[in-house]
């Protein structure tokens, strides 16, 4: 499918905006289509791989509650629970841990009305209550945060040096009636804020960094704790890591730009510095590791889910590539880390 005609109509009035810009208008419009995952639709993300997932993270969230003291109310949050599978593997889990589950409530930040709706389908059992930014949680209670394939979601700013100097990728819209790539010359402050030297892409994401730290001092202020799940790197790198998929396919972004799911690898390093000093952030583990130590592989033989299993942990799959990032208010003896 082509690119989103409303985002090419507002790239043309505007002649050009930044990659960060385009970015977050195109997850606006690709997800307010509604269900796009699974086999059916563009991609699929790990709890709609397999129930394994969730349940490993429910069991999670009740050691977690555990840990931070057993709270007689917490706030438990899900951000961009696309079609709400997870949450409700999660709450299986947790439901067999009545005074756990008593304590909870439950709140989803999602920005997609079509999305909203299928969670409320999903997840009709429950009392739910939804939002469309962090601000709007309550504020009055320790909060156990769960957040999976969203950080991804979040825009990036993409820098390259055009002889010698950083300059800021921009998407316009042409007389040929494409899209493509144009640079304009950074400001002298930001110039300075950006490393002397080094070749190619230099990816920067202040939303993703405004966001935890947002979050950090809200654990602070409320106690708990956040977990994140997401693919992207340990070490800041250099590099060009927007990319686009529909159809389980990865296609030019600039050609589906609002029509297929875009996003970009988390720089967890950038991340944790974002944080440092008004949280306590944990060991960064690979995904692989992290279900493993939960104990994925005997729930997985016990319901004979093995290859699925599988495609969770192993290496060459989504083991190593995804990882577990976790913070809280302060150093609880939480599992995995
Ligand atoms: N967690 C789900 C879905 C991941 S897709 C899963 O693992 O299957 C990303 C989700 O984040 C979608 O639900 C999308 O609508 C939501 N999302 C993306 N950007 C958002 C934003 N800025 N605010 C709130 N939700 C957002």
């Amino acid at each position: 499918m082509r690119a989103d005609k409303k985002i090419i109509e507002y790239i043309s009035e505007q002649k050009s905006i930044s990659v960060e810009d385009a970015m977050a208008l195109a997850v606006e419009r690709y997800y307010a289509k509604g269900d796009v995952f699974g086999r059916a639709g563009d991609f699929t993300t790990a709890p709609e791989i397999s129930q394994l997932f969730g349940e490993m993270l429910g069991a999670w969230i009740v050691d977690a509650w555990t840990k931070i003291g057993t709270p007689q109310a917490f706030v438990l949050v899900e951000f961009g629970p696309g079609r709400g599978t997870l949450m409700a593997d999660m709450l299986r889990v947790i439901e067999k841990v009545l005074p756990c589950f008593n304590a909870l409530s439950i709140h989803l930040v999602e920005q997609s009305g079509a999305l909203k709706q299928k969670q409320q389908e999903v997840l009709s059992r429950y009392n739910i209550k939804w939002h469309d930014t962090v601000e709007t949680l309550p504020t009055d209670k320790p909060l156990i945060v769960i957040g999976n394939e969203f950080l991804d979601a979040l825009p990036i700013r993409q820098y390259e040096r055009v002889k010698d100097v950083w300059c800021e990728r921009y998407i316009s819209y042409g007389v040929d009636g494409q899209l493509s790539f144009q640079h304009k010359e950074v400001a002298d402050e930001v110039n300075a804020s950006l490393p002397k030297k080094g070749e190619g892409i230099y990816e920067h994401a202040p939303a993703r960094e405004k966001f935890v730290r947002d979050l950090a001092i809200r654990l602070k202020a409320q106690t708990g704790c956040a977990l994140f799940i997401d693919y992207g790197h340990e070490i800041s790198a250099y590099g060009d890591t927007l990319q686009a998929v529909q159809s389980h396919q990865s296609v030019n972004v600039l050609e589906t730009l609002g029509a297929a799911d875009v996003t970009s690898h988390v720089d967890f390093d950038a991340l944790s510095r974002s944080i440092e000093g008004c949280a306590h952030i944990y060991a960064l583990r690979q995904q692989g590791f992290f279900l493993r130590h939960l104990g994925i592989e005997y729930r997985a033989q016990k319901l004979s889910l093995e290859k699925e299993c599988e495609r969770l942990v192993a290496q060459d799959q989504m083991g190593k590539l995804f990882k577990v990032f976790a913070f809280s208010d302060k150093p609880y003896a939480l599992e995995g880390f």
